[in-house]
């Protein structure tokens, strides 16, 4: 049967939908040539509020399976919901901070589906009348700016998880599966995209680039953790081509909780790649959900669903939503600077190349620990020498991220400080940072505790080069005969003399002193 091409009926139709070697796809090049990626992003964004949606249940993550819950989480008949206030406000700071309007007025609407993960058989979520809609940011990638238009922000609940024990994991072949409630209504704000168009060959870097800038705005809101790893920044990547410079969208497919920057980059680019093989050849692309598989490759998973199989009706259990416009003026005068604006002051500030402040930001949690270094009256170029290199080769051997490291920010400023009174030479330094890390308290506490400052002892220095001169009388006379350079050795042997208690720049210059001398 031929691929379906104009004129055949579509039940002629081959849609084609299993994963392609990476020789089947459409090199990536060709796509661009040939077509506009059209993206759309749904992002579940898991908030830290202290409780549960609609319950009082704690957030925590991980704890005894089953062990933070009650009637109202577990659905039990007869309970009846209370709306979490701390959750609505991280919500209406999401939309003021993607630019959106906030809803006068909106209410929540069942979502009705029958799988194990929701006890109620339902989710509670907002349908037509979400909290936060019509909004837009901007995304730059390689110097260039992308506008991704914001659809809407809403509020709903988390589900529980299920572990499908036997089989390949999944539900289907499992023996039996094991359930746990306790991230069964946590509050989950779900962040969609209107379709992004014009992005072209950056498209997989806009994805990802979006992304980051959630990311990186919902932890400078302080409304989530944002750890991808842990689940809390759930991506679902849409992707459609149009042929080039046409205006008809594509068929889409919908790839699932795709869980890194990397794999949001991956995973726009593979499905490019796969639809425009499929197109190229004449095929069709079937409108399904996909899941992210590790190889790098999307499979097939089920034919997406449509609003109207989940049958919404608005949550006859709780009372509209109506937030206080001064409340909502007052959110939007206090939110914090954009994280994107605060770099580019950041940048502008503190004066490094493009390539330096990107080696910053390309090292998690570097920019905040360096604003707070530099806040703490140490220079931008110090600060970032010690969390770009000793602390990120130390946060490295631990396996630890550097703000995870028992060192503060005010502690590195303080080391610097004693380094630039002439108190720490960089390789004391160094030790006492290690002393920090290993506990021993705060920088002044381990240069007391080892007896690490460098030596103010101007007799022992003095002597120390004298008895380096005395010992070395051939270099001391290369030295003298205008070869500066060689006092490196007798430099090195004040040092040993000094356990590396010394200034090394000023022990040069009094052995020069010295040598013109004598
Ligand atoms: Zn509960
Ligand atoms: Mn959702």
């Amino acid at each position: 049967m031929g691929r379906g091409t104009a004129g055949e009926s579509p039940a002629a139709t081959e849609y084609e939908s299993g994963a392609l070697m990476s020789d089947e796809l459409l090199p990536f090049d060709e796509v661009v040539e040939r077509f506009d990626p059209v993206l759309g992003l749904e992002v579940h964004v898991e908030l830290s509020t202290a409780s549960k949606m609609w319950c009082g249940c704690p957030t925590d993550f991980g704890g005894e399976p089953n062990s933070h819950v009650c009637p109202v989480c577990l659905g039990l008949p007869g309970s009846l919901p209370v709306l979490n206030r701390k959750a609505v406000e991280s919500a209406i700071r999401i939309g003021l901070s993607l630019n959106c309007e906030i809803a006068k007025w909106c209410r929540f609407a069942r979502k009705n589906y029958f799988y194990p993960d929701m006890p109620k058989d339902y989710q509670v979520s907002q349908y037509d009348e979400p909290l936060c809609f019509d909004g837009g940011i901007a995304v730059e990638v390689g110097g260039v700016t992308y506008q991704v238009p914001i659809e809407r922000v809403h509020m709903e609940e988390d589900a529980g998880k299920l572990t499908h024990v036997g089989g390949v994991g999944r539900i289907s072949g499992a023996d039996y599966s094991l359930l746990d409630y306790n991230r069964a209504g946590v509050p989950l704000m779900e962040v969609v995209t209107k379709t992004i168009h014009g992005t072209g060959a950056a498209a997989p870097e806009v994805a990802s680039g979006y992304l980051a800038f959630l990311r990186d705005m919902v932890r400078a809101l302080g409304v989530s953790e944002a750890r991808m790893e842990r689940g809390n920044l759930r991506c679902d990547v849409n992707v459609s081509l149009s042929p080039k410079g046409s205006d008809v969208l594509g068929i889409r497919s919908e790839t699932k909780n795709v869980n890194s920057l990397k794999a949001v980059t991956d995973a726009v680019r593979y499905e490019m790649q796969r639809q425009g093989a499929i197109l190229t050849a004449g095929g069709r692309v079937k409108q399904e959900t996909r899941h992210w598989n590790e190889g790098g490759y999307t499979t097939p998973g089920r034919s997406k669903e449509t609003a109207e199989d989940y049958r919404y009706f608005p949550e006859p259990d709780l009372v509209p939503v109506a937030p206080d416009p001064a409340w909502v003026e007052e959110l939007r005068t206090t939110r914090p600077e954009h994280p994107a604006v605060r770099r580019a002051r950041l940048a502008a500030e503190w004066g490094f190349t493009p390539r330096e402040f990107g080696d910053i930001l390309a090292s998690e949690g570097a920019l905040d620990l360096i604003a707070e270094t530099v806040d703490a009256g140490c220079s931008p170029a110090s600060a970032r020498k010690w969390w770009l290199t000793e602390l990120a080769r130390r946060a490295n051997e631990t396996g630890v991220t550097l703000p995870e490291l028992p060192i503060t920010p005010r502690e590195v400023a303080e080391v610097q400080a004693l380094v630039e009174t002439g108190s720490l030479n960089d390789s004391l330094a160094r030790q006492v940072i290690a002393g920090v890390l290993a506990g021993e308290g705060s920088p002044a506490a381990v240069v007391q505790l080892h007896g690490l400052a460098v030596t103010s002892d101007a007799g022992a220095l003095q002597a120390a080069i004298a008895a380096a001169i005395a010992d070395n009388p051939e270099i001391a006379a290369k030295v003298r005969s205008g070869k500066p350079a060689a006092a490196g050795a007798l430099i090195g042997a004040v040092m040993r003399t000094l356990h590396g208690q010394a200034d090394a720049a000023k022990v040069r210059e009094l052995v020069l002193a010295q040598l013109s001398e004598s």
